[in-house]
């Protein structure tokens, strides 16, 4: 069985930052890249707001060029989803695909978290040309435009006062008649002239042109249809960690976040480390899960010397 010093999961900033750094400290670490290679950033087009990038970078060239990076310090990555984990006891036990079987003496755990969307095909077509999930990323493109928001609770208020900020005009989609936001939250949008909500509303479909979203057509609760002219449409109806496979040993919170000890990415398995969205409900940035994977290779490197 192949014996690993350094095994990352997950093939997003975090674990490409982990690699990059683990590989430089002699860690040898082979990566897996899972389902999504190049991580939730890949769902977007243009990145403008990861640092050293002043015009930009399309976010598939950037994870690809991390990529790169890790392997030219030797980083072995590969494709393949830990399908089976077993971290009672060290060597950890993981199994790739259902069929190969590894150990390792470590494991950084980055395999992110997958926004939630409404499963709406219309949602699905217009991906990447108008429907997002991630106003921070897309919103610039927004700018003096009209988009709307899907949700009701922090990130929906937080996302629809940043699209504020940038768009002429934002709708708020929720689907009851309060919001699940805090209080405070809740009275900076109300506060917001350019934000109007939508209260008792679900979305029905998502309208476009075939090359860019042009509306929405919303449901309200007492069954009549309406349309509302937008240009882009984001979902902030949560987040879903990626951290299933682990639960059995390390612990999470409510919500499924894998807990790390302090500001470190110790999990409370010796030699288990969290890095990136999967351990972080509340920034869930590409810069952020970056420097959470370096954290976690530095915490790697720090736990094999001691042992
Ligand atoms: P939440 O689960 O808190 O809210 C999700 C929202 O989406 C709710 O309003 C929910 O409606 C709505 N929703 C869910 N599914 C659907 C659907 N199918 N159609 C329409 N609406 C839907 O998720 P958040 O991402 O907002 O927050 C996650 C956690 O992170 C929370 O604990 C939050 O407090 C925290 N957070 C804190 C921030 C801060 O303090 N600055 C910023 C961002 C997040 P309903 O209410 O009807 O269920």
């Amino acid at each position: 069985m192949e014996k690993i010093r350094c095994l990352i999961l997950g093939g997003g900033p975090a674990g490409f930052t982990a690699a990059i750094y683990a590989s430089r400290a002699n860690l040898s670490p082979v990566l897996y890249e899972g389902i999504q290679p190049g991580g939730q950033l890949t769902t977007t087009t243009v990145v403008e707001n990861f640092p050293g990038f002043p015009g930009g970078v399309d976010a598939n060239t950037l994870m690809d060029s991390m990529r790169e990076q890790a392997r030219s310090f030797g980083a072995d990555i590969r494709s393949g989803v830990a399908t089976e984990v077993d971290l009672s006891g060290r060597p950890f036990k993981v199994v790739i695909d259902g069929e190969t079987a590894l150990e390792a003496e470590t494991l950084i755990i980055a395999t992110g978290a997958t926004a939630r969307y409404l499963g709406l095909p219309s949602e699905e077509k217009y991906r990447g040309s108008g429907v997002s999930a991630c106003a921070t990323c897309d919103g610039f493109f927004f700018r003096k435009r009209t988009v709307a928001v899907v949700g009701g609770g922090d990130t929906a208020c937080e996302e629809a006062l940043y699209l504020a900020g940038l768009a002429k005009k934002v709708y708020m989609i929720v689907r009851r008649d309060v919001f699940r936001a805090s209080k405070a939250m809740q009275e900076k949008v109300f506060k917001t002239e350019n934000i109007e909500i939508l209260w008792n509303c679900n979305t029905k479909e998502v309208l476009g042109d075939g090359f860019g979203v042009t509306g929405a057509r919303l449901l309200r609760k007492d069954g009549t249809e309406f349309d509302i002219q937008i240009d882009g449409f984001f979902l902030a109806i949560g987040h879903h960690p990626n951290s299933e496979l682990f639960m059995p040993w390390v612990e999470t919170d409510a919500a499924g976040y894998i807990v790390t000890e302090g500001k470190s990415s110790r999990t409370r398995v010796p030699g288990v480390f969290a890095a990136g969205d999967v351990q972080d409900p509340l920034y869930r940035q590409a810069i952020t899960a970056a420097a959470s994977g370096c954290a976690a290779a530095r915490d790697a490197e720090k736990f094999l010397l001691e042992q």
